[in-house]
């Protein structure tokens, strides 16, 4: 079966020898150490999509079988063994209990929590689009009272009503970070058969994990803002995995989400949360919809030490003055200027890796090293060091590249729609590597290094100035034109069509809070050489996918935040609404056990019986 998935393409390309090479036949391939395979790799030859293939599935992640996660265990307490229960009352008992050992082995973890939220209006071809976006980013506390704080300070006005699980009718809907994030539990406080009716309905399999399915009632006059909606309990230990409903009854002029909240089994016994799914509006004929959106939260970095600072003042190197041997040569001042290059790059990506927010080294760096190397060979590009790459773990689009080594943002890696549009965006920053635009040298210094968190944002930044981000674009067209990408430059032209048809609705996610952004005030500025290259955009034709919904490429797992390419299959696109560029869709993770064990028994005879919780 044919398949235009580039990132399967790219992996499969690496032990392809350079059959068509252009103009480079003569010149000896520079070795990769990233890749090991220093082949010039042909893009996809099906870049260009037909209705059938290219789209994934709009599922989110799965929990990865292979990336276990580190001695969890010396970490997190095992669950305590259980009886099998034998009726839906002791199967009700135990997820409550389950729920609440849950809460207590989080309580000392903060996350890194993100929420990508876009109001949708009425497009008569292409259904609700995005009309406005909201970002926020922060690190949720999850202890006593559940917190959080933002890591991008322009958002704290919205923060006032911190404890109101939604937004806030006041002269215009404001939104409540904390409020996307709210269903990481069914309530915090109060989950017991005191507060709550349990109806058991029936039994359902998530993904490979069978589940019992509990509709989940307040009791009269138990309060405001009860849980309200359905429950899956996974039957081996019976924890729950997925929630699904909203908060009632709401306090006046504000309003809970609606929300799909899912749990990965990433630690042994234990589920943990991982996406959440809000959504709201109606669009149907005669509906004064004041408010319509539909907002992803993602939450990763459970395995981050908190804080983070106990682990900096370890990260000093001194590890060069053991090196004065009689034979050592003084460094000579570029050597000198290189060695403290290098010293900033490292800094800078273990910062950020501590902080969350960029993957460690992992699968999806091989195909991104796989690129840029296709990039460095055609083009005879000789480095001193190799370059490298890593995923920044966030939506917005953005690329950003510190002394040798390039960082694209996740949600970048999603939209894309092709090898060659990956090239591009690659390329624009491996211009600025072999051009000399090295902006971090300052973080060679560790004091600079010593800083919260949450205060990321101000204390990094790698936006270059105009006059280096014209000669960048430059460059990477001239990388492009040499490279194996040349013949699918109009896919390139295609995507920075829909970018642009996008720009002036997608502020958010268009700005960017490290490296310089592809547009401004919507318009885009990225290689603008390329956006007039290629067909004009065209929504009614199902075989253009000039770009992809959110979601679609990258993993991550949320405990050790590794990143993996998604495994889809494709699912054919039938109208112009399924394209779905740039937009947020609702998850739906494959669920499987930590391990992969197979099912066992639940109850049996009283599995059927309705009788619980009333
Ligand atoms: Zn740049």
């Amino acid at each position: 079966m044919r398949t235009s998935n580039w990132i399967l393409t790219a992996a499969l390309l690496v032990s392809i020898s350079a059959a068509a090479q252009q103009a480079t036949d003569s010149q000896a391939p520079t070795q990769s150490p990233a890749t090991g395979a220093a082949q010039t790799a042909q893009p996809s030859q099906q870049a260009a999509p037909a209705p059938d293939q290219q789209q994934p599935s709009p599922v989110a992640s799965q929990p990865a079988q292979a990336a276990v996660p580190q001695a969890p265990a010396a970490t997190v307490p095992p669950p305590p063994t259980i009886a099998a229960p034998t009726t839906m009352d002791q199967v009700v008992n135990l997820f409550i209990e389950r729920e609440h050992g849950l809460i207590k082995v989080l309580s000392n973890r903060t996350p890194v929590v993100e929420t990508y939220l876009q109001n949708l209006t009425a497009d008569p071809q292409l259904g609700p689009v995005p009309s406005e976006d909201h970002y926020f980013l922060g690190r949720l506390d999850m202890g006593e009272n559940i917190d959080r704080k933002d890591y991008l300070k322009e958002e704290e006005k919205s923060m006032q009503q911190r404890l109101l699980g939604g937004f806030q009718k006041l002269y215009k809907v404001q939104y409540q970070p904390m409020g996307f994030s709210w269903m990481v539990y069914a309530d915090r406080t109060d989950f017991d058969r005191e507060h709550y009716d349990f109806r058991y309905v029936r039994r359902e399999f998530l993904g490979d994990v069978r589940c019992l399915v509990f509709d989940v009632t307040p009791k009269p006059k138990s309060g405001r803002g009860r849980f309200l909606g359905r429950l899956w309990v996974e039957d081996q230990g019976f924890n729950i995995v997925r929630l699904n409903g909203t908060y009632y009854p709401a306090p006046r002029n504000s309003y809970f989400f609606h929300m799909d909240s899912w749990r990965l089994n990433l630690i042994p016994g234990y589920w943990v949360p991982s996406f959440i799914y809000s959504e709201e509006g109606d669009f149907s004929a005669g509906v004064k919809s004041k408010v319509a959106f539909k907002a992803q939260t993602r939450i990763w970095g459970y395995d981050l030490k908190k804080g983070g600072k106990d682990d900096e003042l370890t990260n000093i190197r001194v590890d060069s003055v053991q090196d004065s041997s009689a034979t050592a040569q003084d460094a000579s001042p570029l050597q000198a200027e290189r060695v403290w290059q290098q010293q900033a790059e490292d800094n800078v990506v273990e910062r950020l890796t501590s902080a969350g927010l960029l993957a460690p080294e992992g699968d999806v760096d091989h195909i991104l090293q796989t690129v840029v190397n296709n990039l460095e060979v055609t083009n005879n590009i000789d480095l001193p060091r190799p370059v490298r790459t890593r995923v920044l773990l966030t939506a917005p689009l953005e690329t950003f590249s510190v002394g040798n080594t390039i960082v694209i943002s996740r949600g970048l890696v999603d939209v894309l729609p092709d090898e060659a549009s990956l090239a591009a965006v690659l390329s624009h920053e491996l211009a600025h590597i072999v051009l000399g635009h090295n902006l971090g040298s300052k973080y060679a210094f560790n004091d600079r290094m010593l800083f919260s968190d949450d205060a990321t944002y101000q204390n990094l930044g790698f936006k270059h100035i105009n006059e280096e981000e014209t000669a960048a674009d430059k460059k990477a067209v001239e990388f492009l034109k040499n490279s194996p990408y040349a013949q699918k430059l109009d896919n390139v032209g295609l995507f920075l069509k829909a970018l642009q048809q996008r720009a002036g609705s997608l502020n958010a996610l268009l700005t960017t809070h490290l490296g310089n952004p592809l547009a401004e005030g919507g318009q885009v500025n990225r290689l603008s050489a390329l956006s007039t290259q290629g067909p004009a955009l065209d929504n009614s034709k199902l075989d253009q996918i000039a770009a992809l919904p959110l979601g679609g490429r990258v993993k991550v797992n949320p405990w050790d935040d590794k990143a993996e390419m998604v495994k889809t299959a494709p699912v054919a696109i039938t109208s112009a609404r399924d394209k779905m560029p740039f937009e947020v869709t609702p998850f739906f993770p494959r669920l499987s056990r930590y391990g992969g064990n197979m099912p066992t028994a639940v109850p049996t005879t009283a599995a059927n019986t309705p009788n619980t919780g009333n």
